[in-house]
């Protein structure tokens, strides 16, 4: 069965054809380095990473790119305000950026392109449109995309998103880079030097500047997948002004069409309202680690809504992903003991192909997760009835491994158990190996206390998390 996917351009859902397959070319929107990622950020990242994954799993060859907005005007803000230099701004919310992707499991994009290591390319994109006639320069010496000049060619500005222009004044101009559909009006490409850019500005023909921030995005995307490419990803609140511009940047400067599915992730609440640092309710990722969850049980929440629908992520939730999560890791912990027992393998169970059938469906993960659960109870029955055979397990296993290859959940590792706990476990087995069995009682309720039961196992001894 083929995949299908909800296409933003044609509003509907549609079969999944890459220009040139098996190859995919991806372009994600990357972060804006000014601060840490919030968790609404991650919800587009982790979603963004199971296309990746599961276009993979497809056997599709994905080049993944994303880019890296190293200025723009609330970089420019901060840095002015912390009275430093861009790259030692950046490059701090950098690195934070790829060390919290790592800690969700998220694979890394094959390109991170900086727009700061682009201004070349984004100029010669900015002349094109200026030699079409549809940018020009204005007095301050920016220079301006014309949404009439755009329409004037037959294109289509407002592919994305319906847009009134009868409401709109001719030539009118928005040099910020955020604005409301309220206000669609001719955008910055090159943003000249103003006095509170410090020495954030770079020579170009049309005079020292920077770029706006639409233009790298084109720019960047258009230089490693080529003028057209197949799939474009992002949140829902860059639909506009952002992709649309991106659209209307590319195509006004090759002609051609830009990109053939855009894919966009819905917002996420937190606690059923819209995050905000004064609410209380505003989380990076290191807030929810400090808290005491893990980058697994993270992504596992983020994972379990659709990624059209609005989710309303909350702290009970986080809860419920350790138990789903423990769920998982006592089924596969058990398949792994009856699997070990020879290592024949049978052909692949039916959880593969439902699993991958629920994501065909628009990446329908709710349905997808019903398999992974159902999976989990049919095989638990079966190892509580002692009906399934080692090389029946070895195969549940395999079948497991290439579904994770997709969730990117993995399983609990003997890693993730504090050494403390792990010493206390020691030292009941010496207890109990010098009989006093007073001393292992009250260890192991110690270790209850904490949080860890204790089950003995023709193994050995085993921990596992309440
Ligand atoms: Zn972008």
């Amino acid at each position: 069965m083929g995949l299908k996917l909800f296409n933003t351009l044609s509003r509907s859902v549609q079969e999944f054809a890459p220009l040139a397959p098996p190859k995919v070319g991806m372009y994600c929107c990357g972060p804006t380095v000014y601060d840490f990622a919030h968790i609404g950020n991650w919800r587009t990242f982790v979603f963004s990473d199971l296309v990746r994954r599961y276009l993979e799993f497809k056997d599709f060859r994905v080049t993944h790119v994303m880019n890296i907005t190293d200025v723009e005007d609330k970089i420019i803000r901060g840095v002015r305000e912390a009275k430093t230099t861009l790259r030692e701004f950046t490059g701090q919310y950098e690195t934070a950026f790829f060390a919290d992707m790592k800690t969700l499991n998220c694979l890394e994009p094959h390109h991170k392109p900086r727009a700061t290591e682009h201004i070349a390319e984004i100029i010669s994109l900015i002349e094109k449109l200026v030699a079409r006639g549809i940018a020009y320069e204005a007095a301050d010496g920016s220079v301006y995309f014309s949404i009439e000049k755009y329409r004037g060619c037959g294109c289509n500005y407002g592919q994305l998103l319906k847009l009134n222009f009868d409401e709109m004044r001719a030539g009118e101009r928005v040099k910020s880079d955020e604005y409301a559909k309220e206000s669609v009006a001719d955008f910055a490409l090159w943003k000249a030097r103003a006095p509170e850019d410090g020495d954030i500005f770079w020579p170009s023909p049309f005079g020292e500047g920077r770029p706006g921030w639409h233009i790298e995005c084109s720019a960047m995307s258009m230089k490693v997948l080529g003028e057209s490419f197949d799939v474009h990803l992002g949140g829902e609140d860059l639909i506009f002004p952002h992709h649309e511009d991106e659209i209307a940047q590319s195509e006004g400067a090759t002609g051609k069409p830009f990109v053939k599915y855009w894919l966009h992730g819905a917002h996420l609440l937190v606690e059923g309202k819209k995050m905000s640092k004064s609410l209380g309710n505003f989380f990076t990722l290191r807030d929810l680690l400090a808290k005491g969850f893990t980058g697994r049980e993270i992504r596992y929440s983020l994972l379990t809504a659709h990624y059209r629908e609005t989710f309303n992520f909350t702290l009970e939730g986080l809860q419920g992903a350790k138990t789903a999560l423990a769920r998982i890791d006592e089924c596969v912990g058990k398949l792994r003991e009856v699997a070990g027992r020879d290592g024949q393998q049978v052909g692949p169970a039916n959880l593969v192909s439902r699993f991958s059938a629920a994501l065909d469906d628009d990446l329908n993960i709710s349905a997808a997760w019903g398999v992974v659960f159902e999976w989990v109870r049919e095989t638990n029955k079966r190892i509580a009835e002692n009906s399934l055979s080692s090389s029946e397990a070895a195969a549940a296993l395999d079948a497991w491994e290439k579904v994770d290859s997709v969730l990117g959940i993995g399983t609990k590792s003997e890693a993730e158990i504090p050494a403390e706990i792990l010493a206390l476990a020691e030292a009941r087995t010496a207890a109990k190996k010098a009989k006093d069995f007073k001393c292992a009682d009250a260890i192991r309720d110690e270790l209850k206390a904490k949080g860890w039961v204790i089950e003995d196992t023709p193994k050995g001894p085993k921990l596992k998390k309440i």
